[in-house]
Protein backbone atom coordinates (compact mmCIF):
# COMPACT_ATOMS: atom_id res chain seq x y z
CA UNK A 1 0.00 0.00 0.00
CA UNK A 2 2.88 2.59 1.06
CA UNK A 3 4.46 1.63 -2.78
CA UNK A 4 1.59 2.53 -4.06
CA UNK A 5 1.28 6.13 -2.13
CA UNK A 6 5.03 6.51 -3.10
CA UNK A 7 4.19 5.75 -6.91
CA UNK A 8 1.37 8.32 -6.79
CA UNK A 9 3.76 10.29 -5.47
CA UNK A 10 6.10 10.18 -8.09
CA UNK A 11 3.25 10.29 -10.93
CA UNK A 12 3.69 13.66 -12.74
CA UNK A 13 0.72 15.84 -12.50
CA UNK A 14 -1.30 16.68 -15.47
CA UNK A 15 -0.33 20.17 -14.92
CA UNK A 16 3.74 19.71 -15.11
CA UNK A 17 2.79 17.54 -17.96
CA UNK A 18 1.13 20.85 -19.61
CA UNK A 19 3.92 23.07 -18.79
CA UNK A 20 6.40 20.25 -20.70
CA UNK A 21 4.29 19.50 -23.94
CA UNK A 22 5.44 21.07 -27.10
CA UNK A 23 3.82 24.54 -28.35
CA UNK A 24 3.63 22.39 -31.81
CA UNK A 25 1.16 19.34 -30.28
CA UNK A 26 -1.21 22.55 -28.88
CA UNK A 27 -0.76 23.83 -32.37
CA UNK A 28 -2.22 20.53 -33.93
CA UNK A 29 -4.78 19.38 -31.53
CA UNK A 30 -5.79 22.55 -29.63
CA UNK A 31 -5.46 23.18 -26.07
CA UNK A 32 -8.78 21.49 -24.90
CA UNK A 33 -7.95 17.70 -26.59
CA UNK A 34 -4.26 17.81 -25.28
CA UNK A 35 -5.62 18.47 -21.79
CA UNK A 36 -7.64 15.72 -21.91
CA UNK A 37 -5.91 12.99 -23.86
CA UNK A 38 -2.88 13.62 -20.90
CA UNK A 39 -5.49 13.59 -18.10
CA UNK A 40 -6.63 10.20 -19.43
CA UNK A 41 -3.42 9.32 -20.31
CA UNK A 42 -2.41 9.96 -16.05
CA UNK A 43 -5.95 8.55 -14.98
CA UNK A 44 -4.93 5.77 -16.51
CA UNK A 45 -1.42 5.41 -15.43
CA UNK A 46 -2.72 6.26 -12.19
CA UNK A 47 -4.87 2.49 -12.17
CA UNK A 48 -1.94 0.66 -13.15
CA UNK A 49 -0.13 1.91 -10.15
CA UNK A 50 -3.06 0.61 -8.02
CA UNK A 51 -3.03 -2.93 -9.71
CA UNK A 52 0.67 -3.20 -9.21
CA UNK A 53 2.49 -1.56 -12.73
CA UNK A 54 5.67 0.84 -12.10
CA UNK A 55 5.26 4.23 -12.45
CA UNK A 56 5.85 5.45 -15.79
CA UNK A 57 7.81 8.03 -17.14
CA UNK A 58 6.73 11.48 -17.76
CA UNK A 59 7.86 10.95 -21.35
CA UNK A 60 5.85 7.47 -21.18
CA UNK A 61 2.55 9.45 -20.48
CA UNK A 62 3.26 11.93 -23.21
CA UNK A 63 3.70 8.97 -25.72
CA UNK A 64 0.48 7.63 -24.63
CA UNK A 65 -1.57 11.14 -25.06
CA UNK A 66 0.26 11.39 -28.36
CA UNK A 67 -0.63 8.30 -29.69
CA UNK A 68 -4.18 8.61 -28.69
CA UNK A 69 -4.43 12.13 -29.47
CA UNK A 70 -3.40 10.60 -33.45
CA UNK A 71 -6.39 8.05 -33.11
CA UNK A 72 -8.83 10.47 -32.43
CA UNK A 73 -8.09 12.80 -35.72
CA UNK A 74 -7.53 10.15 -37.77
CA UNK A 75 -10.42 9.67 -39.70
CA UNK A 76 -11.58 6.22 -40.47
CA UNK A 77 -12.63 8.15 -44.01
CA UNK A 78 -9.09 8.42 -44.76
CA UNK A 79 -7.83 7.73 -48.41
CA UNK A 80 -6.78 3.71 -48.64
CA UNK A 81 -5.57 1.78 -51.55
CA UNK A 82 -8.17 -0.28 -52.72
CA UNK A 83 -6.35 -3.65 -54.05
CA UNK A 84 -9.28 -6.16 -53.98
CA UNK A 85 -9.83 -6.55 -57.72
CA UNK A 86 -13.19 -5.02 -57.05
CA UNK A 87 -13.35 -1.96 -59.32
CA UNK A 88 -16.23 -0.27 -57.76
CA UNK A 89 -16.18 -1.60 -54.55
CA UNK A 90 -19.55 -0.59 -52.83
CA UNK A 91 -17.51 -0.44 -49.07
CA UNK A 92 -14.87 1.45 -50.48
CA UNK A 93 -16.65 4.15 -51.90
CA UNK A 94 -17.60 2.73 -55.21
CA UNK A 95 -15.94 5.26 -58.02
CA UNK A 96 -13.11 7.69 -57.77
CA UNK A 97 -14.07 10.71 -59.31
CA UNK A 98 -12.59 12.56 -62.44
CA UNK A 99 -10.46 15.84 -61.29
CA UNK A 100 -12.56 17.76 -63.21
CA UNK A 101 -15.83 16.78 -61.04
CA UNK A 102 -13.01 16.95 -57.88
CA UNK A 103 -12.18 20.72 -59.29
CA UNK A 104 -15.96 21.40 -59.84
CA UNK A 105 -17.25 19.96 -56.72
CA UNK A 106 -14.48 21.56 -54.33
CA UNK A 107 -15.35 25.37 -56.22
CA UNK A 108 -18.95 24.76 -55.30
CA UNK A 109 -18.00 23.67 -51.90
CA UNK A 110 -16.27 26.57 -51.31
CA UNK A 111 -18.53 29.42 -52.54
CA UNK A 112 -21.95 30.52 -53.33
CA UNK A 113 -23.14 28.87 -56.72
CA UNK A 114 -26.47 29.87 -58.79
CA UNK A 115 -27.97 26.54 -57.58
CA UNK A 116 -31.90 27.59 -58.14
CA UNK A 117 -31.16 30.99 -59.43
CA UNK A 118 -31.43 32.08 -63.18
CA UNK A 119 -28.38 33.69 -64.07
CA UNK A 120 -29.94 35.09 -67.23
CA UNK A 121 -33.41 36.85 -65.94
CA UNK A 122 -32.43 37.03 -62.36
CA UNK A 123 -35.01 34.72 -61.70
CA UNK A 124 -35.59 31.83 -59.29
CA UNK A 125 -34.39 28.81 -61.64
CA UNK A 126 -34.21 25.16 -61.53
CA UNK A 127 -31.57 22.69 -59.84
CA UNK A 128 -31.98 20.21 -62.19
CA UNK A 129 -31.34 22.59 -65.18
CA UNK A 130 -27.50 22.41 -64.69
CA UNK A 131 -27.33 18.80 -65.63
CA UNK A 132 -30.56 18.54 -67.61
CA UNK A 133 -29.71 19.07 -71.22
CA UNK A 134 -26.89 17.32 -70.62
CA UNK A 135 -28.64 14.44 -69.86
CA UNK A 136 -30.81 14.80 -72.73
CA UNK A 137 -28.17 14.98 -75.33
CA UNK A 138 -26.03 11.81 -73.96
CA UNK A 139 -29.18 9.81 -73.38
CA UNK A 140 -31.56 10.92 -76.05
CA UNK A 141 -34.89 10.99 -73.46
CA UNK A 142 -37.15 13.89 -73.64
CA UNK A 143 -36.70 14.41 -70.13
CA UNK A 144 -34.65 14.54 -67.12
CA UNK A 145 -34.24 14.94 -63.41
CA UNK A 146 -31.57 13.26 -60.39
CA UNK A 147 -32.21 12.34 -57.26
CA UNK A 148 -29.76 11.26 -54.12
CA UNK A 149 -29.46 7.56 -55.89
CA UNK A 150 -30.36 4.90 -57.88
CA UNK A 151 -32.92 3.43 -54.97
CA UNK A 152 -33.97 6.61 -54.55
CA UNK A 153 -34.93 7.23 -58.62
CA UNK A 154 -36.60 3.42 -58.36
CA UNK A 155 -38.53 4.40 -55.26
CA UNK A 156 -39.74 8.02 -57.02
CA UNK A 157 -40.68 6.31 -60.02
CA UNK A 158 -42.53 3.40 -58.50
CA UNK A 159 -44.39 6.20 -56.11
CA UNK A 160 -45.37 8.68 -58.89
CA UNK A 161 -46.73 6.03 -61.43
CA UNK A 162 -48.21 3.28 -58.93
CA UNK A 163 -49.09 4.33 -55.75
CA UNK A 164 -52.04 3.18 -54.66
CA UNK A 165 -52.23 1.39 -57.79
CA UNK A 166 -50.36 -2.10 -59.58
CA UNK A 167 -47.06 -2.33 -60.39
CA UNK A 168 -46.50 -5.63 -62.58
CA UNK A 169 -43.41 -7.39 -62.60
CA UNK A 170 -41.26 -10.38 -63.47
CA UNK A 171 -40.53 -13.79 -60.67
CA UNK A 172 -37.37 -13.14 -62.22
CA UNK A 173 -36.45 -9.62 -61.62
CA UNK A 174 -37.30 -9.53 -57.89
CA UNK A 175 -33.88 -9.00 -57.13
CA UNK A 176 -31.93 -8.05 -53.89
CA UNK A 177 -28.94 -5.52 -53.76
CA UNK A 178 -25.89 -4.94 -50.84
CA UNK A 179 -27.64 -2.66 -48.19
CA UNK A 180 -31.35 -4.96 -48.27
CA UNK A 181 -32.55 -3.05 -51.36
CA UNK A 182 -35.53 -5.78 -52.46
CA UNK A 183 -37.20 -4.93 -55.29
CA UNK A 184 -40.56 -6.55 -53.63
CA UNK A 185 -39.93 -4.47 -50.31
CA UNK A 186 -39.09 -0.64 -52.06
CA UNK A 187 -42.35 -1.35 -54.25
CA UNK A 188 -44.34 -1.80 -51.27
CA UNK A 189 -42.70 1.32 -49.25
CA UNK A 190 -43.56 2.95 -52.87
CA UNK A 191 -47.26 2.42 -52.24
CA UNK A 192 -47.38 0.27 -55.02
CA UNK A 193 -49.44 -2.96 -54.98
CA UNK A 194 -47.13 -5.85 -56.23
CA UNK A 195 -48.45 -7.84 -59.11
CA UNK A 196 -45.88 -10.83 -59.85
CA UNK A 197 -45.93 -12.83 -63.01
CA UNK A 198 -44.09 -15.82 -64.67
CA UNK A 199 -41.90 -17.99 -62.93
CA UNK A 200 -38.02 -17.27 -61.59
CA UNK A 201 -36.63 -19.12 -65.07
CA UNK A 202 -39.05 -18.09 -67.55
CA UNK A 203 -41.77 -14.79 -68.11
CA UNK A 204 -43.82 -14.80 -71.54
CA UNK A 205 -45.20 -11.58 -72.87
CA UNK A 206 -48.42 -13.21 -72.22
CA UNK A 207 -47.90 -13.26 -68.47
CA UNK A 208 -47.71 -9.70 -68.60
CA UNK A 209 -50.58 -9.02 -70.79
CA UNK A 210 -53.11 -11.12 -68.41
CA UNK A 211 -52.24 -8.99 -65.49
CA UNK A 212 -52.48 -5.70 -67.22
CA UNK A 213 -55.89 -4.29 -65.63
CA UNK A 214 -57.62 -1.14 -64.67
CA UNK A 215 -55.58 -0.75 -61.77
CA UNK A 216 -52.32 -0.98 -63.58
CA UNK A 217 -49.91 1.77 -62.56
CA UNK A 218 -46.91 0.59 -64.11
CA UNK A 219 -44.96 -2.15 -65.41
CA UNK A 220 -41.28 -2.60 -64.02
CA UNK A 221 -38.64 -4.32 -65.58
CA UNK A 222 -35.05 -4.40 -63.36
CA UNK A 223 -31.99 -5.32 -64.79
CA UNK A 224 -30.51 -8.40 -62.92
CA UNK A 225 -27.52 -6.89 -62.32
CA UNK A 226 -25.99 -8.78 -60.40
CA UNK A 227 -26.70 -12.65 -61.29
CA UNK A 228 -27.63 -14.40 -64.30
CA UNK A 229 -30.22 -16.56 -64.71
CA UNK A 230 -29.00 -19.21 -67.35
CA UNK A 231 -30.50 -22.44 -68.90
CA UNK A 232 -33.87 -22.68 -69.68
CA UNK A 233 -34.95 -19.23 -69.50
CA UNK A 234 -37.71 -16.78 -71.22
CA UNK A 235 -37.75 -13.24 -70.36
CA UNK A 236 -39.50 -10.46 -72.53
CA UNK A 237 -37.25 -7.74 -73.78
CA UNK A 238 -37.81 -4.01 -73.04
CA UNK A 239 -39.04 -2.94 -76.45
CA UNK A 240 -42.02 -5.97 -76.22
CA UNK A 241 -42.52 -4.78 -72.72
CA UNK A 242 -42.73 -1.29 -73.38
CA UNK A 243 -45.26 -2.55 -76.42
CA UNK A 244 -46.88 -4.30 -74.67
CA UNK A 245 -47.40 -1.24 -71.95
CA UNK A 246 -48.34 1.44 -74.66
CA UNK A 247 -51.26 -0.85 -75.92
CA UNK A 248 -52.92 -0.98 -72.31
CA UNK A 249 -51.66 3.02 -71.52
CA UNK A 250 -49.14 1.39 -69.02
CA UNK A 251 -45.77 3.07 -69.14
CA UNK A 252 -42.69 0.67 -68.62
CA UNK A 253 -40.29 1.99 -65.89
CA UNK A 254 -36.61 -0.01 -66.61
CA UNK A 255 -34.62 -0.09 -63.97
CA UNK A 256 -31.31 -0.57 -65.11
CA UNK A 257 -28.73 -0.61 -62.34
CA UNK A 258 -25.55 0.59 -63.58
CA UNK A 259 -26.36 1.46 -66.93
CA UNK A 260 -23.60 3.31 -69.35
CA UNK A 261 -23.65 6.27 -71.08
CA UNK A 262 -21.69 4.62 -74.13
CA UNK A 263 -21.36 1.32 -75.67
CA UNK A 264 -18.23 -0.48 -73.32
CA UNK A 265 -17.76 -2.99 -75.85
CA UNK A 266 -15.21 -0.79 -77.04
CA UNK A 267 -13.18 -1.33 -73.76
CA UNK A 268 -13.69 -5.56 -73.55
CA UNK A 269 -17.07 -5.37 -71.64
CA UNK A 270 -19.85 -6.50 -73.71
CA UNK A 271 -23.83 -6.72 -72.63
CA UNK A 272 -24.24 -3.74 -69.96
CA UNK A 273 -27.20 -1.84 -71.94
CA UNK A 274 -26.70 1.64 -72.44
CA UNK A 275 -29.00 4.42 -71.32
CA UNK A 276 -29.46 5.37 -74.80
CA UNK A 277 -30.35 2.00 -76.15
CA UNK A 278 -32.81 1.83 -73.32
CA UNK A 279 -34.87 4.96 -73.97
CA UNK A 280 -35.05 3.75 -77.67
CA UNK A 281 -36.71 0.29 -76.09
CA UNK A 282 -39.51 2.72 -75.57
CA UNK A 283 -39.48 2.71 -71.92
CA UNK A 284 -41.26 5.76 -70.20
CA UNK A 285 -38.45 6.01 -67.64
CA UNK A 286 -35.17 4.38 -67.62
CA UNK A 287 -33.69 4.60 -63.77
CA UNK A 288 -29.45 3.94 -63.69
CA UNK A 289 -26.82 4.96 -60.99
CA UNK A 290 -24.48 7.62 -61.10
CA UNK A 291 -21.86 6.17 -59.13
CA UNK A 292 -21.43 2.41 -61.07
CA UNK A 293 -19.84 2.51 -64.48
CA UNK A 294 -20.93 6.12 -65.30
CA UNK A 295 -17.63 6.48 -62.73
CA UNK A 296 -19.23 10.32 -61.43
CA UNK A 297 -20.58 10.76 -57.77
CA UNK A 298 -23.29 8.93 -56.07
CA UNK A 299 -26.84 9.95 -58.04
CA UNK A 300 -29.65 8.28 -59.67
CA UNK A 301 -31.10 9.80 -63.15
CA UNK A 302 -34.27 9.37 -64.03
CA UNK A 303 -34.64 9.83 -67.99
CA UNK A 304 -37.82 9.38 -70.02
CA UNK A 305 -40.52 11.19 -71.50
CA UNK A 306 -41.85 14.50 -70.64
CA UNK A 307 -45.04 13.98 -69.09
CA UNK A 308 -43.46 10.89 -66.72
CA UNK A 309 -40.39 13.16 -65.71
CA UNK A 310 -43.09 16.10 -65.01
CA UNK A 311 -45.03 13.96 -62.85
CA UNK A 312 -42.10 12.90 -60.96
CA UNK A 313 -40.77 16.50 -60.39
CA UNK A 314 -44.61 17.32 -58.91
CA UNK A 315 -44.02 14.32 -56.66
CA UNK A 316 -43.77 15.69 -53.19
CA UNK A 317 -41.33 13.04 -52.38
CA UNK A 318 -38.58 14.45 -54.70
CA UNK A 319 -37.96 17.37 -52.36
CA UNK A 320 -36.69 14.57 -49.86
CA UNK A 321 -34.47 12.93 -52.14
CA UNK A 322 -33.17 15.68 -54.12
CA UNK A 323 -29.02 16.45 -54.22
CA UNK A 324 -26.94 19.52 -53.21
CA UNK A 325 -24.77 21.49 -55.07
CA UNK A 326 -21.58 19.50 -54.50
CA UNK A 327 -22.68 16.63 -56.32
CA UNK A 328 -24.64 18.68 -59.10
CA UNK A 329 -21.54 20.54 -59.60
CA UNK A 330 -19.49 17.02 -59.57
CA UNK A 331 -22.38 14.96 -61.56
CA UNK A 332 -22.33 18.31 -64.57
CA UNK A 333 -18.59 18.04 -64.53
CA UNK A 334 -18.59 14.29 -64.98
CA UNK A 335 -21.17 14.32 -67.87
CA UNK A 336 -19.32 16.41 -70.00
CA UNK A 337 -16.21 14.49 -70.22
CA UNK A 338 -18.86 12.23 -71.81
CA UNK A 339 -19.29 14.66 -74.74
CA UNK A 340 -15.61 13.72 -75.66
CA UNK A 341 -15.80 10.04 -75.99
CA UNK A 342 -12.02 10.00 -77.43
CA UNK A 343 -10.26 10.98 -74.43
CA UNK A 344 -13.14 9.51 -71.66
CA UNK A 345 -10.82 6.56 -70.57
CA UNK A 346 -8.20 8.89 -70.13
CA UNK A 347 -10.04 11.14 -67.97
CA UNK A 348 -12.65 9.03 -66.03
CA UNK A 349 -11.01 7.00 -63.81
CA UNK A 350 -13.36 4.28 -63.60
CA UNK A 351 -13.20 3.90 -66.78
CA UNK A 352 -9.12 4.09 -66.99
CA UNK A 353 -8.89 1.84 -64.48
CA UNK A 354 -11.25 -0.92 -66.02
CA UNK A 355 -9.56 -0.38 -69.01
CA UNK A 356 -6.00 -1.14 -67.79
CA UNK A 357 -4.17 -3.48 -69.79
CA UNK A 358 -2.61 -6.61 -67.96
CA UNK A 359 0.64 -6.40 -68.88
CA UNK A 360 1.12 -2.93 -67.77
CA UNK A 361 -0.28 -4.53 -64.24
CA UNK A 362 2.13 -7.03 -64.54
CA UNK A 363 4.88 -4.45 -65.01
CA UNK A 364 4.18 -3.35 -62.03
CA UNK A 365 3.82 -6.54 -59.31
CA UNK A 366 7.25 -7.50 -60.88
CA UNK A 367 8.30 -3.73 -59.78
CA UNK A 368 7.10 -4.59 -56.11
CA UNK A 369 7.19 -7.90 -55.96
CA UNK A 370 10.93 -7.19 -54.02
CA UNK A 371 9.69 -3.79 -51.86
CA UNK A 372 6.26 -5.65 -50.47
CA UNK A 373 8.63 -9.01 -49.80
CA UNK A 374 11.19 -6.53 -47.55
CA UNK A 375 8.27 -4.92 -46.02
CA UNK A 376 6.57 -8.17 -45.03
CA UNK A 377 9.50 -9.63 -43.84
CA UNK A 378 10.85 -13.56 -43.50
CA UNK A 379 7.92 -14.34 -41.97
CA UNK A 380 6.31 -14.54 -45.24
CA UNK A 381 6.74 -15.43 -49.00
CA UNK A 382 5.82 -13.04 -51.19
CA UNK A 383 4.78 -13.91 -55.22
CA UNK A 384 3.39 -13.00 -58.35
CA UNK A 385 0.21 -14.19 -59.37
CA UNK A 386 -2.65 -13.49 -62.15
CA UNK A 387 -5.94 -12.40 -60.70
CA UNK A 388 -9.98 -11.59 -61.96
CA UNK A 389 -10.70 -8.18 -61.29
CA UNK A 390 -14.05 -7.65 -60.93
CA UNK A 391 -16.23 -4.34 -62.10
CA UNK A 392 -17.96 -4.16 -59.16
CA UNK A 393 -21.53 -2.90 -58.02
CA UNK A 394 -23.81 -5.33 -59.89
CA UNK A 395 -22.43 -4.65 -63.53
CA UNK A 396 -21.64 -7.81 -65.26
CA UNK A 397 -21.16 -9.85 -62.38
CA UNK A 398 -19.93 -13.03 -64.28
CA UNK A 399 -17.39 -11.08 -66.53
CA UNK A 400 -14.06 -10.42 -64.85
CA UNK A 401 -11.10 -8.95 -66.14
CA UNK A 402 -7.43 -10.30 -66.42
CA UNK A 403 -5.36 -8.75 -64.14
CA UNK A 404 -2.40 -9.35 -62.13
CA UNK A 405 -0.96 -8.90 -58.38
CA UNK A 406 0.93 -9.93 -55.33
CA UNK A 407 -0.35 -12.83 -52.71
CA UNK A 408 1.77 -12.77 -49.61
CA UNK A 409 1.63 -16.32 -48.10
CA UNK A 410 2.79 -17.22 -44.05
CA UNK A 411 5.92 -19.62 -44.28
CA UNK A 412 4.19 -21.02 -41.08
CA UNK A 413 0.77 -20.77 -39.47
CA UNK A 414 -2.19 -18.69 -40.64
CA UNK A 415 -2.02 -16.17 -37.65
CA UNK A 416 0.76 -14.47 -38.96
CA UNK A 417 -1.93 -13.31 -41.98
CA UNK A 418 -4.57 -12.11 -40.10
CA UNK A 419 -1.90 -9.85 -37.79
CA UNK A 420 -0.09 -9.01 -41.10
CA UNK A 421 -4.09 -8.15 -42.87
CA UNK A 422 -4.71 -6.10 -39.76
CA UNK A 423 -1.24 -4.42 -39.66
CA UNK A 424 -1.93 -2.89 -43.21
CA UNK A 425 -4.92 -1.90 -42.32
CA UNK A 426 -3.74 0.32 -39.73
CA UNK A 427 -1.28 1.72 -41.85
CA UNK A 428 -1.59 5.94 -42.43
CA UNK A 429 -3.15 4.99 -45.63
CA UNK A 430 -4.30 1.61 -45.00
CA UNK A 431 -3.76 -0.89 -47.68
CA UNK A 432 -7.33 -3.63 -48.21
CA UNK A 433 -6.46 -7.03 -50.49
CA UNK A 434 -8.52 -10.33 -50.47
CA UNK A 435 -8.31 -13.25 -48.76
CA UNK A 436 -8.16 -15.83 -51.07
CA UNK A 437 -5.93 -19.67 -51.42
CA UNK A 438 -4.44 -18.91 -48.00
CA UNK A 439 -2.92 -16.52 -48.60
CA UNK A 440 -3.51 -12.13 -48.82
CA UNK A 441 -4.14 -11.36 -52.54
CA UNK A 442 -3.35 -7.78 -53.60
CA UNK A 443 -4.71 -7.32 -56.52
CA UNK A 444 -2.53 -3.84 -58.86
CA UNK A 445 -5.37 -2.84 -61.26
CA UNK A 446 -6.20 0.12 -59.02
CA UNK A 447 -3.18 0.76 -57.89
CA UNK A 448 -2.21 4.30 -59.85
CA UNK A 449 0.04 5.59 -57.15
CA UNK A 450 2.96 3.61 -57.28
CA UNK A 451 5.24 6.23 -55.43
CA UNK A 452 3.07 6.21 -52.55
CA UNK A 453 2.21 2.62 -52.60
CA UNK A 454 5.97 2.16 -51.80
CA UNK A 455 6.46 4.80 -49.07
CA UNK A 456 3.23 3.23 -47.14
CA UNK A 457 5.02 0.15 -47.15
CA UNK A 458 8.08 1.34 -45.91
CA UNK A 459 6.04 2.63 -42.76
CA UNK A 460 5.15 -0.92 -42.22
CA UNK A 461 8.77 -2.18 -42.60
CA UNK A 462 9.76 0.62 -40.28
CA UNK A 463 7.08 -0.67 -37.64
CA UNK A 464 7.52 -3.98 -38.55
CA UNK A 465 4.15 -6.43 -38.99
CA UNK A 466 4.26 -7.10 -35.48
CA UNK A 467 4.21 -3.52 -34.04
CA UNK A 468 1.85 -2.15 -36.33
CA UNK A 469 -0.62 -4.70 -35.02
CA UNK A 470 -0.79 -2.92 -32.29
CA UNK A 471 -1.74 0.14 -33.58
CA UNK A 472 -5.52 -0.33 -34.86
C1 LIG B 1 -27.27 -0.84 -57.91
C2 LIG B 1 -28.69 -1.00 -58.28
C3 LIG B 1 -29.68 -0.21 -57.71
C4 LIG B 1 -29.38 0.82 -56.66
O1 LIG B 1 -28.53 1.82 -57.13
P1 LIG B 1 -27.75 2.78 -56.10
O2 LIG B 1 -27.25 3.88 -56.96
O3 LIG B 1 -26.71 1.94 -55.46
O4 LIG B 1 -28.76 3.25 -55.12
C5 LIG B 1 -30.99 -0.39 -58.11
N1 LIG B 1 -31.29 -1.32 -59.03
C6 LIG B 1 -30.36 -2.11 -59.62
C7 LIG B 1 -30.78 -3.09 -60.63
C8 LIG B 1 -29.02 -1.97 -59.26
O5 LIG B 1 -28.09 -2.74 -59.82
Amino acid sequence: MTETMAGMRKLPSVATLLERTPPDLFHQFGRTAVTDAIRDAVDTARKQIIAGAPVPSAEDIMINSLVSLEQKFSSDLRPLFNLTGTVLHTNLGRTLLAEAAIEAATAAMRDAVALEFDLETGQRGERDEHVRGLLLELTGAEDATVVNNNAAAVLLALNTLSQGREAIVSRGELIEIGGAFRMPDIMTRAGALMIEVGTTNRTHARDYRAALGERTGAILKVHTSNYRIQGFTAEVGAAELAAIGDAAGVPLINDLGSGSLIDLSRYGMRDEPTVRGAVEQGAGIVTFSGDKLLGGPQAGFIVGRADLIEAVNRNPMKRALRVDKIRLAAIEATLKLYLDPDRLAERLPTLRLLARPREDIEAQARRLQPVLAQAVGNEFEVSLCACDSQIGSGALPLDTIASAGLVVRPRSGSGALNRLAAALRGLTRPIIGRAADGGLVVDLRCLTDEDMFVSTLSELAARGPADARRHP
